[in-house]
């Protein structure tokens, strides 16, 4: 029986996070679409005993394997690819979170949901805590994702009201570091990217709007410290960095770290942009004992390198031995 099962598993956070579970030496399922993710992100694990993979899209088959906990991070992330593909990233948010959580009703295991911030909308209360129900556009550009991720929220809490299924929802702020895809149009990847091909960094709107980043390693520990917490532990709960940032400052910090200077290319402000976000962790403090431990500056670096790597070649996509696929029900 795979110990842990992680959807998503080939993407930026899920192939942090199976890195981290299988170096603690646990059982580790990963399954992913390979719509995002890329192979290649697991390929620190790919040989290690006890790693199975398997490419399912979640959204359209039931392809889950046994165990006693599942990490739910398939989902499309980036605004520019869930927009790509609004009816996927709601499908995989919907149809997908509910195979995830009947076949942990099934295997009488733990769920963590990854959410996001993005259910706190163009937030009109700042910081943004979990007591704060958001102010999202059902039908704007975003709302693929930020309607699909309230819906996996309200069917996992209905989960743990109908069946008292063990749910845990950690609302996963903006989040950087090795292995973030260079292509996915995210602010640093997209600031790192201009910047190592020497072109200038792309500024939308006017750069006053905040983000607040946390390094990827913080938030990995701290997923683990809310699927290891007591089951009464509170959800859902804000994960993320909060120190704010606005845009600008990030670019200014991306330039110290590439060693270029300032340019820049103003471009317009996409649809539903949120002015200002940042988490509130007092639940994560509190409950988890967690709070991120590394700043931009100190984090950037490796973001950097890693990107830097990315672009330098396209490396072999699928790591060599296919893998075994014990304890996999389909
Ligand atoms: N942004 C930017 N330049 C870019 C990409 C993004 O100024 O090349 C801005 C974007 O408009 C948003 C912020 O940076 O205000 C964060 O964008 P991202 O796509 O990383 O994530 P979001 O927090 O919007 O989901």
């Amino acid at each position: 029986m795979a110990k842990v099962a992680v959807t998503g598993a080939a993407g930026f956070l899920g192939s942090n996070l199976v890195e981290f579970l299988v170096s603690r030496r646990e059982t580790v399922a990963g399954l992913d679409n390979l719509s995002t993710g890329r192979l290649e992100n697991l390929r620190s694990v790919w040989h290690r005993r006890g790693f199975t993979f398997r490419r399912a899209d979640l959204a359209r088959s039931s392809t889950l394997p046994r165990a006693e906990k599942y990490y739910h991070l398939a989902s499309p992330a980036s605004p520019p690819a869930y927009q790509r593909d609004p009816i996927s990233t709601l499908l995989v948010n919907s149809t997908g979170t509910h195979r995830v959580l009947e076949a942990a009703r099934r295997a009488d295991a733990r769920v963590l949901i990854a959410s996001t911030s993005e259910v706190y909308g163009d937030a009109t209360v700042h910081p943004q805590s979990e007591r704060y129900w958001g102010n999202v556009n059902p039908i704007g550009v975003r709302s693929c994702y930020d309607e699909g991720k309230r819906f996996s929220e309200a069917l996992a809490v209905a989960y743990r009201r109908s069946y008292g299924l063990d749910v845990r929802i950690a609302r996963i702020f903006n989040t950087y570091g090795p292995r973030m895809d260079p292509a996915d149009g995210r602010v640093i990847s997209n600031f790192v990217v201009q910047g190592l091909r020497g072109e200038p960094l792309t500024i939308y709107g006017d750069g006053t709007q905040t983000r607040s980043f946390c390094y990827v390693a913080d938030l990995v520990a701290g997923l683990d410290r809310l699927m290891e917490a007591p089951k009464e532990v509170p959800t859902p709960m804000n994960l993320g960095n909060p120190a704010e940032v606005p845009i600008r400052r990030v670019a200014e910090l991306v330039a110290v770290a590439l060693r270029i200077p300032l340019r820049f290319n103003y471009r317009p402000l996409p649809e539903d942009d949120p002015k200002q976000r940042c988490p509130d962790i007092g639940l994560a403090r509190q409950h988890l004992g967690w709070t991120p431990t590394v700043g931009l500056e100190a984090g950037l670096p490796s973001t950097v390198a890693s990107l830097r790597v990315a672009l330098a070649g396209k490396p072999r996509t699928r790591p060599r031995r296919s893998k075994r696929l014990k304890g996999w029900v389909t």
